[in-house]
C-alpha cells in the first residue's frame, strides 16, 4: 500500500520538473473518436491529411511488409496519441525522432513522442511494421481475405486495421499515396490513378496508385493477386480501370458484362447527382468467396458471387452511387448510415425506371406491402439503426422508402434539386442525417421533420405506403413484383460478414 501511493507521485513530480509549466495543460490524445457505435473507432487529438504507405507484399506467405508515413496536425497539446492498426510494428519516428510505442484494447497504437505535441504544429509519423494480416483476428472476426494468389483488404465498417496504421473513422478523411511491391506476374490493385509501375529487381515489381481527394480509412483498398486489367478513359477524360481475378470460373462473363458498364452508369449518375467527385473509376473482383460488395473509393470491390446468376449492373449502379453518397459525402457517425445506403438502394431503383423494369414508385409498393406491420423489418430505425443493424436490410429498404415518401411530398422537381444539389453541399465532408433533413426543408422551402420522423426514426410500419398519401395501402398479395427486384435484392449481400 505504502509503496503504491509513493511511487507514481515520485514519477509524477520527476515528469513535471522536466517540461516546461506550460506544458502541464498536455495530455494524451482519446483512444476513440467518439462515435458510440465504435468507441474504438480513430482517435482524439490530431487530424490526417495524408497517408503514403508503400508495402512489400508477398503472396506466398501472405507476409506484408510496410514503412507508413502519416502527415497530421495536433488539435490538441498531446503528450501522446493513439492510432489504430493491428500487425507488429517494429520503430515509430514523429518528426523524425524515435518514440516509443505500446499496444492496447483490440487495436490501439500508443506512440509517445520524444516531445510533446503543441496544439497546431504538423506531425510526421513514420511507422515500419510486417506481418501476416491473415493472423490477424479482432473480436474473432478478420477483414482480410486470402485469397489463392494474394490477399485483398476490403471491409466496412473498419479494414485498415489489417494493413496499415491510420486514425480509423471517416471523420478524419485524407489522400493517399499507395505504393506496393509485388512479384511480377502479380498485379497490386489500390484506389485512384496508377500512376506508373516500374520493375524492383528483376523478380518484383512496384505498382503506385493516387488518391487526391479526401478518402475515408475503410474506402481504402488493397489487392494483390494475379489479374486482367483492362483500361479505357470516360468521354470527360477520366482513366477507367477494372480488374478481374484469373481465376473468377464460370463467373467472369457476367462480372465483365457488368463492371465493363461501370463509365456508362457513371455518367448517368453524374446527370442525377452531379460531376463525378474522384480522379478515377473502376472495379475489382478478386477470387474471395464472400458475397458481398463494397464502395471502396474511385474502385468498388465486387465478390464473384454477385455475378453467379448472370450480370448485375444494379449492384454497380449501387456502389457507383456510394462515390457520392458515402465516399465524397462520408458519414459523420456510423449511426448516419442512411445518407450512404437509403441513397444508393435508391438509385437503383431510379436506374430500374430508367430501364423500364419498375419505377421506384412500383419498388416502394412492393417493399412496403411484402413486409407486414408486425415484421421485425419495421423495428429497426433507418435514422439510428444501432450498431448491430447497422447493416440491416431496412437501412436500405426502408431508408429508400423514405425517399420516395420524399419525393411524392416536394414533387420531382425540389427532389432532384435536392439530389443533386447534397453532394455539392458537401463535398469531400461529413453529415448527419439531420443535415439532410434542414438540406431538404431548405431546397424544397417544406417543414419535413415529421415525415422523417415517420419513416427514419419510428419502430412500427408507417401508415401509408412511401406516398402514395392520398391512396390506400396496397396489400402484400396485390402488388406486382417488378421485374428488376430480383437484381435488386442480389446486391442485398453488401454487407454480409
Ligand atoms: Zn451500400
Amino acid at each position: 500500500m505504502h509503496r503504491r501511493l509513493i511511487v507514481p507521485s515520485v514519477l509524477a513530480a520527476s515528469f513535471l520538473l522536466a517540461i516546461p509549466a506550460s506544458a502541464a495543460t498536455y495530455s494524451p490524445g482519446a483512444p476513440g473518436i467518439g462515435d458510440p457505435y465504435y468507441p474504438a473507432s480513430g482517435n482524439g487529438g490530431y487530424d490526417v491529411s495524408h497517408y503514403d504507405l508503400r508495402l512489400k507484399y508477398q503472396p506466398k506467405t501472405d507476409l506484408l511488409e510496410g514503412t507508413a508515413t502519416i502527415l497530421a496536425t495536433t488539435k490538441q497539446d498531446l503528450s501522446r496519441f493513439n492510432l489504430d492498426f493491428g500487425l507488429k510494428v517494429s520503430e515509430i519516428r514523429v518528426n523524425g525522432k524515435k518514440a516509443a510505442f505500446t499496444t492496447s484494447g483490440t487495436q490501439e497504437l500508443e506512440i509517445t513522442p520524444a516531445a510533446a505535441l503543441p496544439k497546431g504544429s504538423a506531425v510526421t509519423v513514420v511507422v515500419r511494421y510486417a506481418g501476416k494480416p491473415s493472423e490477424l483476428e479482432i473480436n474473432g472476426f478478420t477483414a482480410w481475405h486470402r485469397t489463392p494468389d494474394g490477399g485483398v483488404a476490403a471491409q466496412e465498417p473498419d479494414s485498415a486495421v489489417w494493413w496499415f496504421p491510420s486514425n480509423d473513422h471517416p471523420l478524419d478523411k485524407a489522400t493517399y499515396d499507395v505504393s506496393v511491391q509485388v512479384p511480377n506476374g502479380t498485379q497490386a490493385i489500390s484506389n485512384g490513378v496508377l500512376q506508373g509501375t516500374r520493375p524492383v529487381g528483376s523478380d518484383w515489381t512496384r505498382y503506385s496508385w493516387r488518391s487526391n481527394k479526401p478518402q475515408a480509412s475503410y474506402l481504402a483498398t488493397l489487392a494483390v493477386g494475379k489479374f486482367d486489367i483492362t483500361t479505357d478513359k470516360t468521354a470527360t477524360g477520366l482513366p477507367v480501370l477494372n480488374a478481374y481475378s484469373k481465376d473468377l470460373g464460370d463467373n467472369a462473363g457476367a462480372a465483365r458484362a457488368s463492371i465493363e458498364r461501370t463509365g456508362e452508369v457513371a455518367e448517368w449518375l453524374e446527370e442525377v447527382f452531379g460531376p463525378y467527385p474522384f480522379n478515377a473509376l473502376g472495379g475489382y473482383v478478386p477470387n474471395v468467396p464472400s458475397g458481398y460488395a463494397l464502395e471502396t473509393q474511385t474502385r468498388p470491390f465486387y465478390s464473384p458471387r454477385q455475378f453467379a446468376n448472370g450480370s448485375n449492373v444494379s449492384v454497380v449502379v449501387h456502389e457507383l452511387a456510394h462515390q457520392w453518397y458515402g465516399d465524397s459525402v462520408s458519414v459523420d457517425g456510423w449511426k448516419d448510415i442512411w445518407v450512404n445506403e437509403g441513397f444508393a438502394r435508391y438509385s437503383q431503383w431510379l436506374w430500374s425506371e430508367r430501364e423500364g423494369e419498375g419505377t421506384a414508385q412500383e419498388l416502394a409498393d412492393y417493399v412496403y406491402a411484402s413486409h407486414p406491420a408486425d415484421d421485425e423489418f419495421w423495428t429497426v430505425k433507418p435514422g439510428d439503426p444501432g450498431p448491430e443493424n447497422q447493416f440491416h436490410l431496412a437501412v436500405y429498404d426502408r431508408g429508400a422508402l423514405a425517399l420516395q415518401a420524399l419525393r411524392n411530398e416536394i414533387g420531382d422537381e425540389s427532389f432532384f434539386k435536392i439530389l443533386k444539389g447534397w453532394p455539392s453541399e458537401h463535398a469531400y465532408g461529413n453529415a448527419k442525417v439531420g443535415d439532410f433533413v434542414k438540406y431538404a426543408e431548405r431546397v424544397s422551402g417544406k417543414p419535413l421533420a415529421a415525415l422523417f420522423d415517420t419513416w427514419l426514426y419510428q419502430a412500427a410500419k408507417p401508415g401509408s405506403p412511401a406516398a402514395r398519401s392520398a391512396e390506400v395501402a396496397p396489400s402484400g398479395a396485390d402488388v406486382a413484383r417488378p421485374k428488376s427486384w430480383k437484381k435488386i435484392a442480389a446486391t442485398n449481400s453488401v454487407h454480409d460478414h
